[in-house]
This record gives C-alpha cells, sequence and structure tokens, in this order.
C-alpha cells in the first residue's frame, strides 16, 4: 500500500480535448503534447486516451520520447518537436517518427538513412519568428533549405511550423507579428509547390485566437491537462485538471508553546498546537521551497505546511481541524469538501508555473486511473 497517489483523471482529460476541438474550425487536426511523461500524467494511457478523443498527431521533446510510444504500440503520428540534429536519424527512421528540421545536416542525414532503410520520413520545417530558440530564421535560409529538400527522394516534407513567445499574455501584439512572419514563411513554401501542414498554436493561441492563429494543426500541452497558460489566457473555456494528488494522514500530535517543528527549527509553536504529518515531500516533487506558504486540504479545510518540507514527510497545523486522525485523506491538489487547492496555487508559493509544478511529481508517485482501477505506471 502507497500513501500517495496521482489520481488520473482521464474523463478530464477528454473533457478538455473536446472543449478544445470546440473552439477549433472544423478541419483543424489536434496534436496532443506529450512531452516529459504527458507532463507528468503518465505518457502512455493519456496518449491512448487523447488517440481515442480525436487527436490526431503526438508531440514530444526528445527522441526517446516517441520512441518509447512506438514500443507501447501507437502508431498514430509522432513529431519529435525538439530540433533534431544527424545522430538522431537512425532513431528517427526505424521508429517512424516526424522530425523538426531546419539544418541542412540534419536533413541530409535523415535522407542518407531514410534511403539505406528503403523507407520514407516526414519532417517539419520550424522557422523561427520570434522565440530564438530553434529554426531558420531569415526566409533566404528556408529557401535554401527547401531547394536541398528538392533533391532528397526520401524525406517527405509535412508540416511548417514556428512556435509563440507570448501567447498566454492579453496583448497578442507580437504573437500577431510572428504569426505575420510565419504566414509569409508559408507562401514561400507554397510558391515552391509544396503544400505541409501549417502550425503555430500553443495552448495560449488556441485559447485566445483559434479561429486566426490554428492554421492547419495546433499543438495543445498545459490547456488538455486542465490549466489556462496564463491568468488572463481562455478563461471562458472551462477545463478540468486531471490530476489529483493525495495523501494521508500517518501521524497526529500535540506540541506545546516553544517547541519546533522540522528540520532548522524554523517554525516555534506560539501556543498548543495539534500537528498532523503526512509522507509526501520534495523527492515525491512537493517543493521544498514551499515551506511556510503551501496549504494541505484535510476534511475539505485548510491546513498550513508548518517548518520546512522534509524529502519524505511534511507537517502540518490541523488545530483549527477537528477530529484529524492517522489514515485521513489529505489532498495536496485537488478538491476536498467545498475547497480545491491547484496547480495554480502550487506554482504561486513555489514562484514558478503550474507546468513545472505538475511535471515535478516524481517516478516515486504512482499514477492511478481514476476512472478504473489499473495503475497506470
Ligand atoms: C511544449 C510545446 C507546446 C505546448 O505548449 P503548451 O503551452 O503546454 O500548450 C507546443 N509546441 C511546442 C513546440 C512545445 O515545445
Amino acid at each position: 500500500m502507497h500513501p500517495n497517489k496521482a489520481m488520473i483523471d482521464l474523463a478530464a482529460l477528454r473533457h478538455n480535448i473536446g472543449a478544445l476541438r470546440h473552439q477549433l474550425p472544423n478541419n483543424v487536426i489536434f496534436m496532443a503534447v506529450m512531452k516529459a511523461n504527458a507532463y507528468g500524467h503518465g505518457v502512455v494511457p493519456i496518449a491512448k486516451e487523447a488517440l481515442h478523443a480525436g487527436a490526431g498527431y503526438l508531440g514530444v521533446a526528445m527522441v526517446s520520447e516517441g520512441v518509447a510510444l512506438r514500443e507501447s504500440g501507437v502508431s498514430a503520428p509522432i513529431l519529435v518537436m525538439g530540433g533534431a540534429i544527424a545522430a538522431y536519424a537512425p532513431d528517427i527512421v526505424a521508429y517512424d517518427l516526424e522530425a523538426t528540421v531546419y539544418t541542412r545536416d540534419a536533413l541530409m542525414a535523415l535522407e542518407t538513412e531514410a534511403a539505406a532503410a528503403k523507407k520514407h520520413v516526414g519532417i517539419h520545417i520550424e522557422y523561427d519568428t520570434g522565440m530564438n530558440r530553434i529554426g531558420i530564421t531569415s526566409l533566404a535560409e528556408l529557401q535554401s533549405l527547401l531547394r536541398a529538400l528538392q533533391g532528397c527522394g526520401h524525406v517527405n516534407l509535412c508540416g511548417l511550423s514556428t512556435h509563440f513567445a507570448v501567447s498566454e499574455i492579453e496583448d497578442k501584439t507580437f504573437t500577431q507579428l510572428q504569426a505575420d512572419r510565419f504566414i509569409e514563411a508559408a507562401s514561400l513554401v507554397r510558391s515552391m509547390g509544396l503544400h505541409p501542414l501549417l502550425h503555430a498554436a500553443n495552448s495560449g493561441a488556441l485559447l485566445d485566437m483559434p479561429d486566426t492563429l490554428s492554421f492547419d494543426m495546433v499543438r495543445a500541452g498545459i490547456a488538455m491537462y486542465g490549466y489556462h497558460p496564463g491568468p488572463g489566457c481562455g478563461r471562458r473555456v472551462l477545463l478540468r485538471p486531471v490530476l489529483r494528488l493525495t495523501s494521508l494522514v500517518n501521524t497526529v500530535k500535540t506540541i506545546r508553546p516553544g517547541d519546533t517543528v522540522s528540520y532548522g527549527r524554523t517554525y516555534t509553536a506560539p501556543k498548543d498546537r495539534r500537528i498532523a504529518t503526512i509522507p509526501i515531500g520534495y523527492g515525491d516533487g512537493y517543493m521544498r521551497c514551499m515551506s511556510h506558504k503551501a496549504n494541505v486540504l484535510l476534511h475539505g479545510k485548510r491546513a498550513p505546511v508548518v517548518g520546512v518540507i522534509c524529502m519524505d514527510q511534511l507537517m502540518v497545523d490541523v488545530s483549527d481541524i477537528i477530529n484529524v486522525a492517522v489514515g485521513d485523506e489529505a489532498v495536496l491538489i485537488g478538491s476536498q469538501g467545498g475547497d480545491a487547492i491547484t496547480a495554480e496555487d502550487l506554482a504561486e508559493w513555489a514562484g514558478t508555473i503550474p507546468y513545472e509544478v505538475l511535471l515535478a511529481i516524481s517516478p516515486r508517485v504512482p499514477r492511478i486511473n481514476m476512472n478504473g482501477t489499473c495503475a497506470l505506471n
């Protein structure tokens, strides 16, 4: 019996994909972004459910993530969104992954590998419109890569992509500028007789500007998992968090005025306090920097974390919550009674974003399918 659980609500995932697809023009393909173990949710069941719910493509960051999906039996198109280098070509070709390409080197390595395997390999050219991360940065370079591509008999141009830097903020001026540059690149590609899928939108863009920024395909990550990418973004679309993180009380005791709690003795009881110990800590991804800020739900009420969060345990003050007992459910992310704690709350306590909070949940925490009985990892 493990006290900690990340309960994965696949019905919520289905709901979110439905709600997001509902925003989009009908023929737009929905790419479900699966990188980093599906944002910490457990990649294989999430991938299968997303495909069930109508996703037409899966997106990963690393070749190894694509390989793992293929080995689990997924046959849908998988785009490796991280930039391809020549060294990736053997796995890309062997596992029928699609590569993000913007250099002649990577293109040629893929052509050579695919020709040797008597296969075709799909690529997406990334055009950098302002993120300055990966991609081609000028139309001239794009044109020369397209010329090189014309000599490659084993490479298919499946997509042309770009990535938005600030699509989640209210002011869409820079996003629109990026979209305009992308459209210019797309015109050049079309003028050479090529018709790849155009895709640019992440959650921020698809939530706020589904009609103008969706192009042929959107790449949805955080919104699919139930969170808005920024405070002002897409709030009219109701999303349901997919992950619920729970533990249980394993000790309750009373401490006296002047007693201290946890390493470093950073908390001193001002008067008699009831303290509950919960067996979850930064070894599970419940970040230590949230010490003295975080709350945990017990009996539907907020219990403040006191003292520093340990690797495997943390302590909460339950003086104001009656009858807390060993075995009671403690909710770290999710609702209980009338209250709820979200990954956004944890992000605020930790000084980060919900993405990092969800990804931080370590492999030690079992992912459990809430809608069935099977464990997910
Ligand atoms: C992570 C990622 C996405 C998804 O971003 P969200 O904000 O989670 O929707 C889309 N495209 C690329 C290239 C990414 O790296």
